[in-house]
């Protein structure tokens, strides 16, 4: 799948839907009015009394709509009397859409519908390389209890670090719309950054943003292959979508094992995001000096330039997991 086919894949989808709920309606009802024909006679003489309506009410006649709406509320509630003898709800011959807001189609009005961005989401969720993660590691599972209150090395303790970050990533997330997101969280292993990242990306997603979610080690092996072997369709496709995501998350860097070539093409790729004004999200195993020796100091020095930095402090969580 594409993200520029995304949309119309919703609208295909959307319009499946209907078609099934309108089919599944209609099939009840010629069930139903095969065993009650009155109601087929029903049905008939309300449209008769429809077009007579409106050609009385051209004529001139003030007195048509009256004399229709009698005669329609009768055959109406002759119709619901038959439905209540067969034990049969009258709704149920209307179609069951999704959404009883939009009926399915995506929109109200001119705006979308609250279901057109829960459907996003789930495209965005396939597309995002994480899918069920998200269900265990999101903020509604954030525990703040698992980070020590006692003070670390800088004095700060890990539970006031992380909820520093909590609050700022939020405000961000907020504010995500008008302002680029770009943040480094860097520090030893098991302390919760990918877990923030995690975070990150099912809030975005769940509010109609793409999320791209890929390890160093993936995203260099990609741009390996796209440089020295050509790359698959496959590939060329997952580096358009690096390029064209609303927030990249690049998890882990620091393990999968840099060399020049990738370098000149991760530069490029933060340089063309930063560029145009889409957000990244790094996280790494490194201490800040080692980023400018493992990768080069130009990368460093874009990241300290255009990223907000955060240091995870304190023991590796997942000893106390
Ligand atoms: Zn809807």
């Amino acid at each position: 799948m594409e993200i520029k086919s995304v949309y119309s894949e919703i609208f295909g989808d959307y319009q499946r839907d209907r078609k099934t709920a309108e089919e599944k309606a209609e099939r009840l009802k010629n069930e139903i009015y095969a065993k009650a024909p009155r109601l087929g006679e029903i049905d008939a003489q309300i449209s008769i009394l429809s077009t007579e309506l409106f050609r009385e009410s051209m004529r001139g006649d003030s007195t048509a709509p009256l004399r229709f709406r009698e005669k329609s509320n009768k055959l109406s509630t002759e119709r619901q009397n038959i439905l209540k003898g067969m034990g049969i709800a009258s709704g149920i011959i209307e179609p069951e859409y999704k959404c009883s807001l939009c009926n399915d189609t995506g929109m109200i009005d001119t705006k979308r519908c609250s279901c057109f961005n829960k459907r996003l989401a789930e495209k965005y969720y396939q597309l995002s390389n994480l899918g069920n993660i998200l269900k265990k590691e999101n903020f509604d599972n954030f525990n703040f209890d698992i980070f020590s209150k006692e003070p670390y090395k800088s004095g700060v303790s890990p539970y006031d670090n992380i909820k520093h970050i909590y609050n700022d990533v939020k405000g961000a997330i907020d504010d995500f719309k008008n302002t680029p997101m770009n943040m480094l969280f860097y520090g030893g292993s098991g302390l919760g950054k990918s877990y923030m990242c995690n975070c990150i990306a099912k809030e975005l997603m769940d509010r109609g943003y793409f999320v791209l979610y890929m390890s160093a080690y993936d995203l260099f092996q990609l741009l390996t292959d796209i440089r020295f072997n050509n790359g698959t369709d496959k590939d060329k496709e997952s580096h358009r979508l690096i390029n064209e995501c609303d927030l990249l998350i690049i998890d882990d860097l620091g393990t999968e094992g840099a060399n020049s070539a990738t370098n000149v093409e991760f530069f490029d790729i933060l340089n063309i995001r930063l560029r145009t004004e889409k957000s990244t999200l790094i996280s790494v195993n490194l201490s800040l000096s080692d980023i400018g020796t493992v990768y080069s100091e130009r990368i460093l020095s874009r990241l300290l330039g255009c990223f907000r930095i955060y240091e995870f402090i304190g023991k590796d969580l997942r000893i106390f997991q």
